[in-house]
């Protein structure tokens, strides 16, 4: 095995794709010293070694020494310094380097090689006294607080103190002797806490400094942080040892980070910091104030490197241009200015942004940097949620109330409402609401869909708030635990803060904070850069993408979003408005059959103006609607004074009514009366609903000539029989309408296939179907037998613990629920040939399981409206 790697200097044994074995840092040291870029040589030692020192009772493989004591000539001959001489010392800094970036593990030396004999022999060299000392005492505060321990408090003071005595602000003030007056109590001070001298030889501080990178990568720190990003330990750290090269060597000398383009917008400019005479990591401490880049981003008075050091930032752009042709993407750097000449210390791809993301990605294939297909994959789908909605206007004013969990995007503004209720009689107003809870259930819903955006104080990224509030699309802080509400009071407090209802609240659902009073917001834009990427990406998806919607505004929403159709329209959720639940809970309660067709003829013209406003808006597409689904009860009346009204509307009493309301109640209505099964045990139902869908389709295509499709859709359906009987009362319908009309229309009849035996037995019901619609979120309950509302309790343990691997209401379970629909799949197209394929429910907005449903052959998906855009992006990349 080789253990050592060197770069630089005309010897380049690493490359980018090694970063497995050289860790990020050293695979792309290597890869920028082969393309000529200016990098001071060194080596790495690799992160094999670090994996054998764990094996081996933390010892080095036999061959180390000698690998290391090789590469160290090289790079004493190539830059004419030797390591620990008196006359020409060769610094070196030595350098972590995971494959991962990683928070965590050993701070950087840089300086060593430095002691009483080699920093005469540096300052002769260089003809600057007041340099070598500074480099010295730098060196023993890393060394001192990196590989011994020592705390840093302990080298602050002593500066401190000489800066007081010397009588002057800055570290810049001190002279060559006050320097070296600090190095003397620096090595007194690391005598007294380590109990011995300050190491003066070159090589016992080289193999401290390497000991304590692979010590480090067992520190709690890395531990605890590789535990949070599931990075395995057997990974291991490299160690980079590289020679120095000074930026804190007069005027003419720098240190600077920068990112090749705007990290945070994505513009096309060199965006960064640097500062003159300084080292390492002076830049970020805050020690100085670091100045811009470029002339362009420097406010009054700042110094940027553009004008101060006009020839050092030239070559600086040269390398950035290198760098985003060579990586083809946005690069974080890190270099050095030593007299003018530059030094690359560091690239790595730049983290940014989701705007920043998408910004980057088109322009870079405007550019001809990459192509259109790699900008496609260049942007994570899920990432353009952050992108749709309102965000808070940066440069606004605020005052941070508290924080909670960023559970769902966008920034939401409105008066404080304690309940469901609330939330939905104001918002009917016109009013903007914020729902505060402690936490949310099924029963909020109504109030979660009136509200702009909803906080809870307890529960996590994937309590109920959190899953219905991103599936809605409304901004939502989850688990906000600073605050405590108060249902009885009207009021929540923090940090003795009090907001009562009505007052006004701020929530940034994608940050988590919480603010007091109203923060201005920016409405997103959907055209420029994300228009431009949603068209490429709908050149090459197969998949169609389409909105789950009821209301005309979801609908309007969709449209907005690039829908292409709907693929589940939940006709019950048009059952709750308050002008018709009397007339629904009439036709539930009634004994008789004519006491429920006097009950649905009044709901035939509120679902036919329902159905008409969606075709309209949806002129030229297909709609799905999905005849009623849910258990009756869920309708049912509660108090006495709704119970009464519903006796009255159907001529009998209280009592009658109340025996009726125990008859319907069920043990288990998920697996109940519901679905199907109620068509066929009341067909007036169906009939009804599918009448109002044919004249709403009848009329629409009159007036706009564009006739809707509708996709009548049967819920729950375990046998083809029951599909028989149901398509059966629907094409009576249609040729009833189409007769009474003169128009007959174009229509499917399909089925939701979320039953398991219906995935098993999908031939036979592909018979009576003219496609199925594979609604996961049943089949995920039904496969698993996992209630969906239950499944909170356990759930959050179960991921905790790695016995789910994601939440299989979130992501689809591809091993189970995903084999059904495999079975359903194959087995409807080889009765029917092309028999027509979609997915509604959380599923058909989940990025991962978007890709599922690309490798099944699935025509469509079918999603929220807010997730639209989100589906496009990630069935392209699927497609890919
Ligand atoms: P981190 O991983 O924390 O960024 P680095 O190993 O990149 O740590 O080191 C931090 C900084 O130290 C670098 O950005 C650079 O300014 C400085 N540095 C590291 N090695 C050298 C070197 N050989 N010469 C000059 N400065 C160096
Ligand atoms: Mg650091
Ligand atoms: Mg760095």
């Amino acid at each position: 095995t080789k253990w050592v790697y060197s770069f630089g200097a005309g010897r380049n044994e690493g490359r980018a794709d090694m970063r497995n074995l050289l860790g990020g840092k050293g695979a792309n040291l290597a890869e920028m010293a082969s393309i000529g870029l200016p990098v001071p040589p060194g080596f790495t030692i690799t992160t094999e070694v670090c994996t054998y020192y764990y094996a081996n009772k933390e010892t080095y493989p036999a061959e180390l020494t000698a690998e290391v004591e090789a590469a160290l000539a090289h790079v004493e001959s190539s830059v004419g310094l030797l390591f620990g001489d008196a006359t020409k010392p060769l610094l070196v800094s030595v350098r972590s380097g995971a494959r991962a970036s990683m928070p965590g593990m050993m701070d950087t030396v840089l300086n060593l090689g430095l002691n009483d004999i080699t920093v005469a022999g540096l300052a002769k060299a260089s003809g600057d006294d007041r340099f070598a000392w500074d480099s010295y005492r730098r060196f023993i505060q890393m060394f001192g607080n990196v590989v011994l321990e020592v705390d840093h408090h302990r080298f602050e003071e002593i500066i401190e103190h000489a800066k007081l005595t010397r009588g002057v602000m800055e570290d810049t003030d001190l002279t060559a002797a006050d320097w070296q007056g600090v190095v003397s109590e620096y090595k007194e001070m690391v005598e007294e806490v380590t109990g011995k001298p300050f190491p003066q030889d070159p090589k016992e501080q080289l193999w401290r400094a390497i000991g304590a990178v692979f010590g480090s990568w067992m520190n709690q720190r890395a531990i605890t942080y590789r535990r949070l990003h599931e990075i395995p330990a057997s990974w291991g750290t490299a160690v980079n040892v590289q020679a120095m090269v000074f930026g804190n060597m007069g005027l003419d000398c720098a240190t600077g980070v920068c990112f090749t383009r705007d990290p945070s917008t994505g513009e096309n400019i060199f965006y960064g910091e640097y500062l003159v005479n300084a080292q390492g990591e002076d830049v970020v401490a805050g020690i100085r104030t670091p100045q811009p880049m470029s002339k362009g981003r420097a406010k009054p008075g700042e110094k940027p490197m553009e004008e101060v050091m006009p020839g050092a930032y030239a070559d600086l752009v040269k390398v950035r241009e290198t760098l985003e042709k060579h990586y083809q993407d946005m690069q974080d750097i890190e270099f050095t200015v030593q007299q003018n000449k530059l030094y690359m210390l560091q690239t790595r791809t730049g983290k940014r942004t989701a705007g920043a993301a998408l910004r980057i990605a088109v322009e870079m294939a405007n550019e001809g940097l990459i192509s259109r297909e790699e900008a496609i994959n260049r942007v994570p789908p899920a990432s353009l949620d952050q992108l749709l909605h309102p965000m808070l206007d940066p440069k606004a004013p605020r005052t941070v109330l508290s924080k909670g969990l960023p559970a769902s995007p966008g920034a939401a503004c409105g008066a404080v409402v304690f309940s469901a209720d609330e939330a939905e009689t104001r918002a009917a107003k016109g009013e903007a609401v914020i729902l505060v809870r402690i936490e949310t259930s099924p029963e909020d819903i109504h109030g979660m869909h009136a509200a702009k955006g909803i906080l809870t104080t307890r529960g996590g990224m994937t309590s109920h708030a959190a899953v219905v509030a991103r599936g809605m699309g409304r901004p939502c802080v989850a688990g906000a635990g600073g605050i405590t509400v108060d249902y009885s009071a009207q009021a929540l407090s923090a940090g003795g803060h009090i907001v009562r209802a009505g007052e006004t609240l701020t929530i940034d659902g994608a940050t988590g904070e919480i603010f007091v009073g109203s923060v201005p917001m920016i409405e997103p834009k959907l055209s420029g850069d994300f228009a431009t990427l949603m068209e490429w990406a709908d050149q090459v998806r197969r998949m169609k993408v389409r909105a789950n919607a009821e209301t005309p505004l979801d609908a309007d929403t969709a449209r907005k979003f690039g829908a292409e159709g709907i693929g589940l329209c939940r006709t019950e959720h048009m059952f709750f408005d308050p002008a018709r639940i009397g007339a629904v809970r009439q036709m539930i309660m009634s004994e008789t059959e004519q006491g429920r067709r006097d009950a649905l003829a009044k709901l035939l013209p509120f679902q036919r103006d329902d159905f008409a406003q969606l075709f309209r808006i949806m002129a030229g597409l297909p709609v799905t609607i999905r005849l009623l689904d849910p258990p009756l009860h869920e309708f049912l009346p509660h108090t006495d004074a709704e119970m009464a009204e519903v006796a009255q509307s159907l001529n009998t009493d209280l009592a009658t009514m109340k025996r009726r309301g125990e008859e319907l109640a069920e043990a288990n209505p998920m697996l109940g009366h519901r679905g199907c099964r109620l068509g066929i045990s009341y067909p007036e139902i169906y009939e009804m609903q599918a009448r109002a869908i044919f004249e709403a389709a009848v009329i629409v295509a009159k007036e706009a000539g564009k006739a809707p499709v509708p996709e009548i859709m049967i819920p729950l359906v375990a046998t083809t029989r029951e599909l028989e009987i149901t398509r059966a009362q629907v094409e009576k319908q249609a040729a009833a309408v189409f007769a009474e009309t003169g128009t007959t229309l174009e229509y499917l009849v399909g089925t939701m296939i979320e039953l398991p035996r219906a995935a098993l037995n999908a031939d036979k019901i592909a018979e009576n179907a003219d496609f199925f619609s594979f609604g996961t979120n049943d089949l995920t309950q039904t496969t698993f037998g996992l209630s969906r509302d239950d499944a909170g309790k356990f759930l959050p343990e179960y991921l905790e613990h790695g016995i789910f691997p994601k939440d299989p209401f979130v992501s689809i379970d591809v091993e189970g629920v995903g084999e059904l629909v495999k079975i359903g799949s194959s087995k409807g197209r080889t009765v029917k040939n092309g028999l027509k394929l979609g997915i509604c429910g959380e599923h058909g907005g989940d990025p991962a399981s978007i890709t599922f449903c690309e490798s099944v052959g699935l025509d469509y998906v079918s999603c929220s409206p807010y997730r639209v855009p989100v589906a496009r992006l990630a069935a392209a990349q699927a497609a890919l």
